[in-house]
């Protein structure tokens, strides 16, 4: 039997798992990032938990055939390389290479959000489509696109940054330190704010009787308000949703994917949210296109990383 660990590395915890070649896990285990401590760290710890993972699954070492990682940021899935991580402080890190001596196994890398979309494309919602385009609505908004099978990522590795796509010049600013980018709405951290900013400047809201300090408002408690009939919690995930929708319009005639999936804390917001971004996306498209790509949500949770990142390494083996 072959086995695969997967790891997904993020600004603030890692998740290791063992999974088998059809993509079940065996064992997980997540652990503190501890961005401060150095890549050679974080590395070191990653080969440890892996090591204490194979003897509690039982499973010898030598049967683990490759790792993959899936790390945040730009990436060189080529040369196996982290170009920059922002929250991790990583600049041209060789993270194949450091993980390679660690371990002695063969290792493949890359971006966090496209390990997470072949996860879930290979394993999850995407079974059974070919042309699979994944977002994740989390702390910010990426995407990725699983073709066949394949990762696609454009010229330099870049396909993918739809969060950083400028919607509103009188927007707020964006963690890139540029105005009105599509993630300063369309995420979780967007959400949030939105309902914030609306109550602050005096609207009624449930959650207005619910947080004394409207700091503590996040997304998923504008979602959980807004099913109990919250009008502004509902108006807030509608606009996000046509927003997002209007971003799709452009993606489908592009990419004209089958399956878009939905991923990440923003998803939880359900049909409240998916509901006027199909709406919008299918009111904007060309009729050839409209009502023929399925939107599906992710299938996986928290695992899609792990088993992405494993699944992937693996089909890279043989190449
Ligand atoms: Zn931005």
């Amino acid at each position: 039997m072959r086995y695969a660990a997967g790891v997904d590395v993020g600004g603030t915890n890692i998740e290791c798992g063992i999974l088998d070649a059809q993509g079940s896990i065996l064992l997980k285990r997540k652990m503190p990032t501890r961005p401060d401590s150095g890549a050679e760290d974080i590395l070191q710890r990653i080969t440890a938990t892996l090591e204490r993972l194979y003897a509690e699954a039982g499973v010898a070492a030598q049967d683990i055939a490759v790792i993959g990682l899936g790390i945040p940021g730009l990436v060189d899935p080529e040369v196996g390389m982290s170009l920059r991580a922002v929250n991790l402080n990583w600049i041209q890190v060789p993270v194949a290479a450091m993980l390679r001596e660690l371990t002695g196994k063969p290792v493949f890398i890359d971006n966090d959000v496209r390990m997470y979309t072949y996860g879930e494309a290979v394993a999850g919602a995407g079974r059974g489509y070919e042309y699979i385009y994944g977002i994740t609505i989390g702390t910010g908004l990426a995407a990725a696109y699983v073709q066949r099978g394949g990762i696609y990522r454009g010229h330099r590795f870049l396909a993918g940054e739809i969060g950083h796509i400028p919607v509103n010049p009188a927007g707020i600013t964006c963690g890139c330190g540029r105005t009105g980018c599509l993630e300063t709405i369309v995420s979780a951290t967007g959400i949030a704010r939105q309902a914030r900013t609306r109550i602050v400047q005096g609207e009624h809201s449930l959650l207005r009787e619910r947080f004394a300090d409207v700091e503590d408002i996040r997304a998923s408690d504008v979602s959980r308000a807004s099913r109990e009939g919250d009008g502004l919690s509902r108006d807030v995930l509608e606009r996000t949703g046509r927003e997002l929708g209007r971003a799709l319009s452009w993606v489908v005639p592009i990419l004209a994917p089958d399956v878009i999936i939905i991923g990440g804390g923003g998803a939880l917001a359900g049909e409240d949210l998916t509901g006027p971004m199909r709406q919008e996306m299918n009111a904007r498209l060309l009729q050839d296109y409209a009502g023929r790509t399925a939107i599906r949500y992710a299938a996986l949770g928290d695992d899609a990383g792990v088993i992405g990142s494993g699944l992937w390494a693996l089909s890279q083996l043989n190449k």
